[in-house]
């Protein structure tokens, strides 16, 4: 039977890709959760475009590029050096990315912020012109187009403005704030607009999906109905779809030879003291600061527990050209050797801050070691690690204890202990409450978590928002 074609347009490709040569690529895939989720979904065959993350100026290059792509079902975006600067780490990730996590708009001087602004957003929009253009050319009749996150904002209205008929769904990985932090971006009504150009629009949680409907109907002054938003006969369907992990992955990892290995010497290395663990890109809206200060009054408040307990923290480098992002790191390394100077003996300390990442067999290894794991997110559109703890966690039934500011709240809430990072005293006393809780309610709580985390997968997720775009685009012709 022909199966349907998925066409994935998000700002980078799965691959990593490496120059060897004028006309020679090595290309890597990188196992995120989106690809294990198209992996799995069998029922479509899923093509992804987007920008391979290098810069490839000269034609033989790009042309290589593009052959070798073709083999792992890539298609590349190319993108000149300016535009990056403009689009991706001017707009997105300094305007958008801050704004959808309540941080605001950047303050420094003023004028020189508008009129930056100005030219970002101008950028922005041409970089979404070129993958819809790519999108264009390699857009067969019946294809379904997945647009994803807040790189892509304009692109739903670009690809209907070439085909009206054109399936496109568009799905934010942020969360979505309140319509009154939307209210304060200067370009706040076209961005809504050219999304709305999507037939289906989806978040992860109905909390975002309601913030996107009244943003519609406050400042567009549009109509939100139970479905959606409706402009003049028009609705765009506006659902939530929680995102989930290929579980079966984290679970069949831990039965490998090395990873048994791995748990054993951990297990060995931290006898006698109860492991918590943070995994985090070492960003703001992590609320990594918050989570080390609650840790250091757990131990200010609990002197039986010091030499009992160890924090490992995992800060992944992320933008680290960024001024802002710097001065993160060195707060950081700063509360960091206080703690540990203030708490440490010559044999042990109590934080372990590492600014590097682990591969996927070590970062399950130390899933699986760990007795609480501590998200403490200020905002965060779902948050995988979390999902990822508990499908580690069968044999140890450990305790998660997560920010009521992350997705993931909404469906971790059950068996998670939920905070307010904000509350240095409700976190610091969060950990004393995992670190005793009798292993009943560990169990317990254990068991909520892990079986929504293994029904509630990524496939799954991909799966329910095509065919809820499919029906949609059907429903939208009958009612014409
Ligand atoms: N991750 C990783 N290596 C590391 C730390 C994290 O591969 O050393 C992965 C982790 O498995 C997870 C992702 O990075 O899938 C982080 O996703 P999350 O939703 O928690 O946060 P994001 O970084 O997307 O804001």
């Amino acid at each position: 039977p022909l199966r349907q074609r998925l066409l994935v347009v998000a700002n980078r490709l799965p691959v990593s890709a490496v120059r060897r040569g004028e006309d020679a690529w090595s290309l890597e895939i990188s196992a995120g959760g989106l690809v294990s989720a198209l992996l799995g979904v069998k029922e479509f065959e899923a093509r992804w475009i987007g920008w391979a993350g290098v810069n490839v100026p000269d034609e033989v290059g790009q042309k290589a590029l593009t052959k070798a792509l073709a083999e792992k079902r890539c298609i590349p975006v190319f993108l000149d050096e300016e535009t990056v600067h403009q689009y991706y780490n001017g707009y997105c990730n300094n305007i958008l990315w801050p704004l959808f996590h309540y941080l605001g708009l950047p303050q420094e001087d003023r004028l020189a912020t508008t009129r930056s602004f100005q030219s970002q957003f101008a950028t922005y929009k041409k970089a979404n012109q070129m993958f819809a253009d790519v999108v264009n050319k390699h857009y067969e009749d019946g294809d379904v187009v997945w647009c994803h996150d807040y790189h892509l904002m304009f692109l739903p209205k670009c690809l209907k403005e070439y085909n009206r008929n054109m399936k496109v769904g568009w799905f934010l990985h942020t969360p979505f704030p309140s319509s009154e932090i939307h209210r304060t971006l200067p370009s706040r009504s076209e961005l809504l607009r050219s999304v709305l150009a999507a037939d289906l629009v989806g978040f992860h949680t109905y909390d975002y999906a309601r913030h996107f409907v009244s943003a519609c109907t406050r400042i567009l002054g549009l109509e939100g109905t139970p479905e959606g938003v409706e402009d003049q006969g028009k609705l765009t369907r506006v659902a939530a779809f929680p995102i989930g992990i290929d579980s079966e992955r984290f679970i069949s990892a831990l039965k490998l030879p090395q990873v048994q290995e791995h748990i054993k010497e951990l297990t060995e290395r931290f006898r006698g003291r109860k492991v918590m663990l943070g995994v985090d890109r070492l960003d703001m809206i992590k609320g990594i600061p918050q989570k080390i200060l609650a840790f250091e009054k757990f131990l200010e408040e609990n002197p039986l527990w010091r030499d009992k307990v160890v924090l490992l923290q995992i800060a992944v480098p992320t933008r680290t050209d960024v001024p802002e992002y710097q001065k993160l790191t060195s707060q950081v390394h700063e509360i960091v050797g206080r703690i540990n100077g203030r708490f440490g003996t010559l044999t042990a300390v109590p934080i372990h801050h590492l600014d590097r990442s682990l591969d996927f067999y070590g970062l399950c290894a130390l899933y699986a070691v760990t007795d609480v794991a501590l998200v403490t997110s200020l905002r965060d559109g779902m948050n995988l690690v979390s999902y990822e703890f508990v499908a580690c966690q069968d044999s140890k039934k450990g305790v998660l204890i997560l920010s009521e500011f992350a997705g993931a709240a909404q469906s971790l809430g059950a068996g998670a202990i939920l905070v307010n990072p904000w509350n240095i005293t409700e976190v610091a006393d969060s950990i004393r409450q995992a670190l005793t809780m009798s292993a009943e309610e560990r169990e317990k709580r254990h068991h909520h978590n892990f079986d929504h985390v293994t029904t509630h997968t990524a496939q799954e997720w991909a799966e329910m928002f095509v065919s809820e775009l499919n029906d949609t685009v059907v429903e939208a012709q009958l009612r014409t």
